[in-house]
């Protein structure tokens, strides 16, 4: 049974798939991953011209499917790792597996607005290095204080001609050397103790500017930008994991050997476990190391 229908999932239904072992995928939540969020992509080897990311996630679930992986557009609320077979809850239905893999990827955190959602993939985007460069001389504000707002300020002045980088305090969670290298670039612009109340505009299916309103004063005023990057963190999809596997301090699962946890049989790949890299390919590439494993594990356990 594989959780989640990202790349890294169907990557690992396809060789699953391939190998005879009859995967079920439950696709959870947000089918098809943060692919089916972004527009055009531009580095996944094996598209000279891009694809789009919707049809690039199809693609990899009509490959699996062809080879007699099922889905099952449904959720895991529960799972038991205590013995094998591993016992999940999805939805009403009890299932069992003597394999797991778990691909359930990690959500952007967003701001929660109205209007965000609406432009999410029209200039709202939570992914500098996938749509940045749709932004060549456009200004572009990016929300957050982190490292990951920081990286993303930085990669996208390789594109904008100014990029407003908004942070709600005037302290910062990035590490400093991140900090100093954003701070020195002069293409970027610190607003501090700064929140968006809203971004416009959905009417025109594009970012005209954003709303924002200072914290400390109470006043708002408008920011003309062409795209709202988000650097505000993700969160992993493992909760109904805690307890069970081992995770970091922010709920990534651990692994070993890029995809092992610490459970027999129970394999981890794509963003759930990969706080560093998180591209489309490493996906795919750890959802096919997990299948690997899997029909080691079934092998040598049931001769399978
Ligand atoms: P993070 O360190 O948790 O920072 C998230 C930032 O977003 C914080 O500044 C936070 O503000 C802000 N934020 C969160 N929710 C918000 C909201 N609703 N509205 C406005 N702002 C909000 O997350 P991250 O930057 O993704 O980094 C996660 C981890 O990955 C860190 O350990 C980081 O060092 C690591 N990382 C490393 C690199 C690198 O070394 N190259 C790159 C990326 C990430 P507050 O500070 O006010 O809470």
């Amino acid at each position: 049974m594989i959780i989640g229908s990202g790349c890294a999932g169907h990557t690992a239904a396809l060789y699953t798939a391939r190998a005879k072992l009859e995967p079920l995928v439950i696709e959870g939540h947000e089918p098809g991953g943060q692919l089916s969020l972004t527009t055009l992509v531009e580095n996944f080897p094996g598209f000279p011209e891009g694809i789009q990311g919707p049809e690039l996630i199809a693609n990899m679930r009509r490959q699996a499917e062809r080879f007699g992986a099922e889905y099952q557009l449904a959720h895991v609320t529960a799972a038991d790792l205590s013995s094998n077979p591993f016992t999940l809850k999805v939805g009403k239905d009890t299932i069992q597996t003597r394999t797991l893999i778990i691909a359930s990827g990690a959500s952007a955190r967003w701001l929660g607005l109205p209007n965000e959602q609406a432009l999410i993939g029209h200039g709202v985007s939570s992914c500098a290095t996938c749509d940045g460069f749709f932004f060549s001389g456009k200004d572009i504000a990016v929300i957050g204080g982190g490292d990951s707002a920081m990286e993303e300020a930085l990669f996208l002045t390789r594109f904008a001609t100014k990029v407003s980088l908004i942070h709600r305090r005037d302290e910062f969670r990035a590490s400093k050397i991140m900090l100093d290298r954003a701070r020195q670039h002069d293409k970027i612009a610190f607003i501090t103790n700064t929140v968006v109340e809203d971004v416009h505009d959905p009417s025109k299916k594009e970012v005209t500017g954003l709303t924002l309103r200072n914290v400390q004063t109470g006043k708002t005023s408008q920011l003309p930008v062409s795209a709202m990057f988000l650097g505000i963190g993700h969160i992993p999809n493992a909760k109904i994991f805690e307890g069970q596997l081992d995770m970091d301090q922010d709920g990534y699962l651990k692994t070993t050997n890029n995809v092992f946890t610490k459970v027999p049989g129970v394999y981890a790949c794509g963003d759930v476990q990969d706080r560093r890299y998180r591209q489309a390919i490493t996906a795919a590439g750890s959802g096919c190391m997990a299948a690997l494993e899997v029909e080691k594990f079934l092998e040598e356990h049931t001769g399978k």
